[in-house]
Parts: structure tokens; sequence; C-alpha cells
């Protein structure tokens, strides 16, 4: 979904830098069980969803991963693990439509019974990474992957304004190579923009109709499918003219026109609703009662549950009317359009996993069955994506299996009760993953009960007047660059004599971004806490406050929470030749109360080339 300002940016693709720094520190939430789990074993009297209907209580038997038998009584060999299903409903494993997955999101959505996400817009080196994993058996504890890699949009387009540098289409004579490009780099169907941001009230470049027809074409001559987001009726229909095989997301400026819905049935498209972020974008955070559920509370973290409780802001002159959304939706289901079940997590309001059962939920608000709403999840995403191996119970499918109290075919949000999660037959380790979560809550707790770092008091961390780069408090500074993530710029600091406002001295920092990595960046890092990336409250401020001058490139700050999830909140700041003084309140960093704060960075990004800036007096207030 289309997104703008710094909340939007901290979001999303932002979560590639946290990802690195997961990375370097290895903090993973939870470890993979047993090397060699059980991946054979029978549910007995089980109500079945296979997928498209609810079958009466029967067997279903599993081998080595795969669905072996559906029946009564089913015979299996003596040891086989057995699961008594009375009174449960076993579905199969859920599909969300669109997501974007980096760091730990494939992990987190499985715990909430998501077995398969199909990305539309991520680092095409992490879904590499994924795929390698996967393909050596190393992935059982993650939902599996398919993705569009980078996505199709023009210079200054939705989707180049997360701070990563993506490659962007300036013609249609380009469409081709820039497809076969995106396929080279392992893209299993082409994402494309077409949005000029006009339904939000504000205002962007897209891809023009010829380019978007010739992108869509391109990619059918290599026999991929190419998926169109829109952000508008016009835009929609525009795509489906254009001969997109899929929407992303649905439109909400308008009610559906007469006639838009028989459009799409004739073109056979079928369309990724997304209505829980497109109830965030008219200002509702879809997610929140998702964070009070007892039976989903317990699995989500603090970045989680916060970011479920986010929306997006609104902008003037912004035609957005989620009505309008529900309509279009029941017009296309009536309308016999194959309508799918999408997150956009982890966008505002959404979080992975947990999110695709308030989807459930607001399909059936808009009209479907909870039958329907539950296809709209499981079989319909798999004939859609041509995923032969999955989203129905039948036998040599694989045993992407979701098993729930209750009926979700007389009540969905029955799907938020789950008894068990596993791919490919292997169970995934919910208690495992609740325990971790309570651990970080516990430490979240006592973070926020925590008293302020020794030596804060004044506000000052440098003002590096006394011949160090010392800080008055916390861990002090250093160097942060890409290279824990595999990049390779460089940076260096050290202190310069001449400061701001006449004083002695001012921490020069100098280095090139490299362009190895779309998201580089190279920097110094103050860490406040104890050790580096421990958290410290800094609550009891509400600003960050430094002087800088450089080479009037733009610079940038991230603040790293635990809360955060360990998302970086950022915020950007230009400077010449002169000193300037530059003041962000912590409240521009939504989501950061200041309270566990783990590091705060001054970094380059993004622009390849060497760069120089001071910073000095800095301060919080
Ligand atoms: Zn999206």
């Amino acid at each position: 979904m289309h997104k703008s300002s710094n909340q939007a940016s901290r979001l999303a693709l932002l979560s590639i830098v946290a990802l690195a720094f997961v990375l370097a520190a290895a903090r993973l939430p939870y470890v993979q069980s047993a090397p060699s789990p059980v991946k054979s074993f029978v549910i007995r009297s089980v109500r079945v969803f296979d997928g498209e209907k609810l079958l009466p209580a029967v067997d279903v038997s599993v081998k080595n991963g795969f669905i072996k038998a559906v029946g009564k009584n089913l015979k299996v060999a003596a040891g086989t693990k057995e699961v008594d299903g009375a009174g449960d409903t076993l579905l199969p494993g859920l599909i969300d439509s669109h997501d974007h997955v980096w760091g730990d999101a494939l992990k987190q959505a499985l715990i909430f019974g998501v077995t398969t996400e199909l990305d539309m817009f991520s680092d095409p080196k992490f879904d590499a990474d994924v795929r390698t994993r996967e393909a050596s058996g190393q992935n059982l504890d993650a939902a599996d992957l398919r993705s569009s890699g980078t996505l199709v949009t023009v210079e200054k387009g939705h989707g180049t304004e997360y701070g990563i540098k993506i490659p962007t289409l300036a013609s249609s004579a380009e469409a081709q190579t820039f497809v076969d490009a995106r396929l080279a780099e392992g893209s299993d169907y082409i994402k494309i923009i077409y949005d000029d941001g006009h339904a939000y009230g504000i205002n962007f470049p897209t891809v023009t109709k010829e380019e978007l027809t010739a992108v869509i074409a391109a990619a059918h001559k290599r026999h991929k499918l190419a998926v169109v987001h829109i952000g508008s009726q016009a835009g929609a229909r525009d795509a489906i003219e254009a001969g997109a095989d899929g929407l992303a997301h649905i439109l909400e400026d308008d009610p559906p026109a007469p006639g838009f819905a028989q459009l799409a049935k004739e073109h056979h498209v079928f369309v990724v609703a997304t209505l829980t972020v497109n109830e965030s974008v008219a200002s509702k955070a879809s997610g929140e009662s998702l964070v009070s559920d007892p039976h989903l509370s317990a699995y989500l973290n603090a970045g989680a549950a916060g970011n479920l409780k986010r929306s997006f802001p609104s902008h003037p002159g912004s035609k957005v009317n989620f009505a309008n959304a529900l309509a279009a939706v029941r017009a296309l289901h009536s309308a016999d359009v194959p309508v799918l079940a999408g997150t956009d997590a982890p966008n505002p309001g959404t979080t992975h996993g947990a999110s695709i059962h308030r989807e459930l939920e607001l399909l059936v608000q808009a009209g479907l069955s909870p039958a329907e709403a539950l296809t709209a999840a499981t079989s319909g995403p798999a004939k859609a994506f041509a995923l032969s191996d999955r989203g129905r119970i039948a036998p040599g499918l694989r045993a992407d299996l979701l098993l729930v109290k209750g009926d979700p075919t007389q009540d969905v949000t029955a799907t938020r009760d789950i008894v068990a999660v596993w791919k490919t037959g292997v169970e995934a380790d919910r208690i495992a993953y609740r325990a971790a979560v309570a651990k970080e809550k516990e430490q979240e707790a006592a973070t926020r009960g925590a008293p302020a770092p020794a030596g804060s008091e004044s506000g000052l961390i440098s003002n590096f007047d006394d011949g160090t780069t010392d800080a008055k408090f916390g861990a002090g500074w250093s160097v942060s660059t890409d290279s824990i993530a595999g990049g390779k710029s460089t940076a260096e600091m050290k202190l310069k004599h001449g400061g701001a406002n006449g004083s002695k001295g001012a921490l020069q920092i100098t280095g090139t971004i490299s362009d190895a990595l779309p998201y580089a960046w190279a920097g110094a890092m103050f860490s406040p806490g104890p050790a580096p990336f421990a958290p410290a409250n800094l609550s009891g401020k509400k600003t960050l406050r430094f002087w800088a001058r450089g080479d009037s490139r733009t610079y940038r700050v991230m603040i790293f929470t635990t809360s955060g999830g360990r998302i970086p909140a950022m915020k950007n700041f230009s400077v010449g030749s002169e000193w300037k003084e530059v003041s962000m309140p912590f409240s521009d960093f939504v989501g950061t109360d200041g309270h566990d704060v783990m590091a705060i960075l001054f970094c380059a990004s993004t622009e390849a080339g060497p760069f120089q800036f001071a910073i000095d007096d800095v301060r919080l207030e």
C-alpha cells in the first residue's frame, strides 16, 4: 500500500537494516528445535476444511512431510504419533498473498498458522538466502516464501521512499530487460506499482499505462504472473485493461462503479484484497483488536503489538473511505472474481502471521462466508499463483497444516484458537516462541521501570571539548557500517579541532558509501546503555539536539529501540558547510518514547560515494 511520511519510512524496508543488526548480534528470538523432527503422524476424528469445503470428522495421515491419506479409520504403521482432533478443525496452512519479508517475519508468520508468504517486494539477496536454506531443509521453523523481489517502479515512485536504492524503469523500451533482470535475481512473479498517490491526497510519479502494459507483456513472455499495486479505481481499471493477472490491494477512493467487477471477471484477474491495510490507510489501526485477543496476545512481541496499533496518517484531499473497499470486495466476490487474503504486513496496523486472522474477519465483514474467506487464504491463492503442492488437504500435497479449536466455517475467528501448526509435517514450536516473547516482555517491563543512565541528568552526550571522543554516559561512540551485513561501506571517526559556536572540538565522521547493498550505511553510533545495544531509559528526555556541518548530502539519524522490534526509526537531515543546529523530537520517530533506546546512529546512506560530516554538542533535552 502507499506509504508516506516518517511513520511509513521507518517501516517495511528499513527492517532490512534491523535484520543486519539482528544477524550481527545473533539475537534471533528462538532456536530451531530437534535436528531430525517427526514428519509422520496421524490426526484422528478431526473436522477438515480441505481448502474448499468442510468434511465431516475424518482421519488425516502424514508421512515424511506429505499428506498420505484422508479418510475414516486410517491404518498407520505401528508407533506412528497419534493426535486426537475431536472437536477441532484441520485446515491447510494459511497463505498470505501480500506481505514484505525481512528479518524474522517468516518465523513469526508460521507461529500464527501462515505456512506460505507471497512477498510483494523485498531484498532479492534476502530471498535468495531463504531459498537456499529452504532447499537444504533448514527453514522448517519458518513459513515458505515466494517473492516478487524488487518491484517495478519509476524514479521517485512508490517503492523508492524507504531509503533503499532500487533499479527503476525509465521507459517501456526497457521493459523486457528490466523484467529479465528481476527473474535472474529469482523473482517468482513480477510486481508493478501503478499508483500516483492522488487517492490519498498526495503526489508521486508512476509508470505510464504504456509502460505498465509493456512490463506485463514482458512478464507474460517469460510465463510469469504480473501483479499490479493499484491505489484507485481508475488505476485498477487501467491495470485490468493492461493485462494484469492480479491486483494487489483493493480500491477505496470511490464506491465500485457499475461494471467494475464485471470488467475484472471478463479479464480473469484475481484480487488480493489487503483489507487490513486498506483499513489502516483509512486511519483506523486495523490490527488493534488482535493485540488484546487472548488467543494471540501471548505470541505478539512488543514490536508486533506496537505495529498492530498503528495506522497511516491521513492527508488533506484524501478520498480514502474503507466502506468503498468493503463494497468493492463484495462486488468482486459476487461477480465470481477470486478474492485472495493478503495483509501487506508489516505496514502500520499489521504484523506477519497474526494479521491474516484479521483479514479473514474483514473478508467475512465484506460479505464472504467464513468458508469462502478460508478459501481466500488457502486453495484460492494456491490456484492463482499455481502452487499446486499446497492450499488443500488431499493425498500427495505438502503437510502444511493448521489445527484449531472449534469450527472456523461457522465463526471465522476460530482460526485464532490454534492447537498446532505444521510446515511440511514439522510442528512449529509455539511453546518455545511464546516463552521467548514472555521473556522479551519481562525485559521490556524492566527497562520501562529502569532509572535513567547515570551521568545523563544534564542531557549532554558529548561536546568533544575535553580532547576525547568520550560520552558523558553510556557505552560511548563507535563506528557502525553495513559491513556487518556483508556491505562494503566504510567509516572512521576522529576528534576534530574547532567545533560549533567556536567550541574546541567536534566529532568528524568520514567514509565511503558503497553500492554493494541497497540499504548501505556508515557512520557513528552512540550507545546510551551500559554496553552497545543494551537498552537505556531516556524517556525523561523529549528531544535529540545536535550541531552538524558537512558536504551538503543528506544524512540520517536512526534510533534503535527494543519495542521497535529492532526496526530503527529514522529521520533525515541535510547540512552544508556552515554549522547548523538540528533538533529532532523523539515523537518524530514514530513509536519511540525513548524508554528503551539501544543506539542512536548518525550516518550517511543510500547515495554511493565518499562523505564527510561533523557533529558537535550532541544532547538530549
Ligand atoms: Zn505491500
